[in-house]
């Protein structure tokens, strides 16, 4: 099908149908003003809806360690029901292995270098479009709910075409008070307010934060039976330097051994399933489009990167899982192909019958979670990290920068150039070319232009507590 497009194919009578089908008024009339909006957008005919949506964003989540995706372990039974009513993604990369970068790039199908949120975190230029603002033009009643600092309105500007931005953090990580939520809390905040209905279709983003690090779900933690967690086959056990070594604020009392690490990961993997399960409970799958993915992965090991994610672009980071759930999407449907982040919300939008993101570079894989035929076009994916600052890691690596592409057939070209050397070789193919141009003027531009955000005290406290290390820190190891 074609990038970013709505259907090819007729598909008026079935929407038509559905609108019928609808007993809310609002609901048509709203759906007619989207599927108008599609159409003056696109030139085509428009989708389905309206519907409502839920997106869930679990950060740091490696998709082998679900249950969803064979991992031995009962970590996601809630994610696993809901999944078999919808669609997986068996194959499914971030653009970016650090919140911010990733999550905006996800809500704006457009990649850092369109973005220029390329830190931890930096503010979305107001006239960057999120699928939220999309949807609260569009009329649709709006919700955030996020669960960590990073995501902080003030800092970030995710927040316009929200009617809420609930933002509140409430627990504490590393003395600071306020530094994160726990899902607990996130959830039924959510809850609380999607049960306020006004008859308008809802759109509820969700951000949950805890797998990522420090791993210590909240007590009693989750009960996944007797069984072992399992580390990556690639990982070398030698290369652990013990659990003083790794970075401060991963430290946990107790969590002594690899094999502890991996089973509290697991363990906040399982927390968050279970209250993801309370929501589940409450949503009519008939009239909602559920989306869930992860902001990036986390390292178990693999590179001698233990329980870390940021400075590298290697799988561990940036495979990601992925559900979308709703009207329009059958049920057992398991996609081999190649997706992303970018399409997240071209393809959410399309489901629910929401007006095209503008200028979205993801595409719209409405058809493929469809028809099981649909054979689309292979897709490049290009990751990126990360800031501008030199910075070396553990090893001595400098992690300032770098770019990893993997072309449609599959080549896979990790671009990690000296300091101050550009190097592009022959044969490079053009959207890496292009991605590599982007960067070098952003590395090379004045730091007022587009470089890190200036944060608040508060907010460098908090992240202190998070373990990152503030924007004005240029020369700290950063755990992220
Ligand atoms: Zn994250």
């Amino acid at each position: 099908m074609p990038a970013g497009g709505p259907f090819p194919f007729p598909v008026y009578p079935r929407a038509v149908r559905r609108l019928l089908g609808s007993i809310d008024p609002l609901r048509i009339a709203l759906g007619l003003l989207a599927v108008g909006a599609a159409s003056s957008c696109s030139g085509a005919i428009g989708t389905a809806g309206p519907y409502d949506v839920v997106l869930v964003t679990i950060d740091t989540t490696r998709a082998d360690h679900l249950s969803l995706y064979g991992y031995h372990r009962p970590t996601s039974p809630a994610i696993d029901a809901l999944a078999a009513q919808g669609a997986v993604c068996l194959d499914a990369w971030s653009q970016a292995p650090n919140t911010c970068p990733s999550i905006t790039s996800a809500l704006t199908s457009r990649r850092a270098p369109i973005t220029l949120v390329r830190g931890n975190p930096e503010h979305l230029d107001a006239g960057v479009p999120t699928i939220g603002r999309v949807a609260g033009e569009a009329g649709w009643r709006t919700g955030a709910f996020v669960s960590s600092a990073l995501l902080w309105k003030k800092e970030t500007s995710l927040h316009p075409g929200f009617d809420v931005y609930d933002d509140t953090m409430t627990d504490p990580c590393w003395g600071h008070e306020n530094a994160q939520r726990v899902a607990r809390k996130t959830i039924d905040a959510a809850l609380a307010w999607r049960a306020q209905d006004d008859g308008r279709p809802s759109f509820t983003w969700i951000h949950l934060y805890d797998p990522h690090g420090p791993y210590s779900a909240p007590e009693p933690t989750p009960d996944l039976d007797a069984s072992e967690p399992l580390l990556p086959p690639s990982v070398d056990l030698a290369t652990w330097r013990g659990a003083k070594r790794i970075p401060k604020y991963l430290r946990v009392p107790g969590l002594v051994t690899p094999a502890d690490f991996a089973d509290a990961y697991d363990r906040e993997i399982r927390y968050a399933d279970d209250q993801l399960g309370r929501l589940f409970d409450t949503l009519d799958l008939s009239r909602t489009v559920v989306a869930i993915h992860a902001d990036h992965g986390e390292a178990l090991g693999e590179d001698a990167y233990w329980f870390r994610h940021g400075n590298l672009l290697h799988d561990p980071a940036l495979r990601i899982p992925m559900v979308i759930v709703g009207p329009g999407v059958p049920a057992g449907r398991r996609v081999a192909s190649r997706v992303r982040n970018l399409d997240l919300a071209p393809t959410v939008a399309a489901l629910a019958g929401l007006p095209p993101i503008p200028d979205a570079e993801g595409r719209d894989l409405s058809s493929l979670l469809a028809d099981p035929d649909e054979e689309p076009a292979p897709v490049a994916f290009v990751a990126e990290g990360r800031r501008r600052e030199i910075v070396k890691d553990d090893t001595g690596i400098d992690v300032r920068w770098k770019l990893r592409y993997v072309d449609s057939a599959g080549i896979d070209v990790l671009w990690w150039p000296a300091v101050d050397e550009r190097r592009v070789a022959a044969g490079t193919p053009r959207d890496v070319v292009t991605a590599m141009d982007s960067m070098w003027r952003w590395l090379k531009a004045p730091k007022a232009d587009d470089g890190p955000d200036a944060v608040d005290p508060d907010t460098e406290a908090a992240l202190r507590g998070l373990g990152y290390t503030a924007p004005s820190e240029t020369t700290t190891p950063t755990p992220r």
